[in-house]
């Protein structure tokens, strides 16, 4: 049984290629295929408190996150800009979110297979595994990163 509804979720850097093209290769004609990109708070990243206001800072951020994932839907023209996801939040949390709302039935991410020390730093791809609420598969990256 193919798949209904593919989720992808990309970190915008040049990796997201191979994870949108192995989603491509999975929806064929058939299943329905849409995008996330999570944009992470900046007072999230330097832990919480930060004595500045980051607002204007996040804004561009955000900006720039649309303009790559704009750049993405002309690049891979099965994606449709209506089916495309861009929100504040914990990425975890929010493609778990995404993914129930729009009944997905496989989530796509990408993975650097870290091992060792490194996965102390954390890996988004284990990150969404857990209680995932539909498959997950954690397309290998290669290690040069
Ligand atoms: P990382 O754990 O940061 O190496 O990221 C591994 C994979 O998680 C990426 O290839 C994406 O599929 C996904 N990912 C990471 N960060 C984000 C984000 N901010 N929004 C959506 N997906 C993300």
């Amino acid at each position: 049984m193919p798949y209904e509804h593919i989720l992808v979720a990309v970190d915008l850097t040049e990796e997201c290629d191979p994870v949108i093209k192995r989603a491509l290769g999975l929806a064929g004609d058939v299943s329905k295929l849409s995008l996330v990109h999570i944009v992470e708070p900046m007072a999230m990243a330097f832990g919480g408190d930060v004595p500045m206001d980051l607002s204007q800072l996040q804004q561009q951020q955000f900006d720039q996150a649309k303009e790559r994932l704009d750049r993405l839907i002309t690049k891979y023209p099965t994606l449709k800009k209506e089916h495309s996801h861009l929100t504040y939040g914990q990425p975890r949390q929010e493609i778990h979110h995404l993914a129930k709302e729009q009944n997905c039935d496989l989530i796509v991410v990408g993975s650097h297979g870290r091992h060792g020390l490194a996965l102390l730093l954390g890996s988004t791809a284990n990150d969404v595994l857990h209680s995932a609420p539909c498959d997950v598969l954690a397309v290998r990256l290669l290690k040069n990163t």
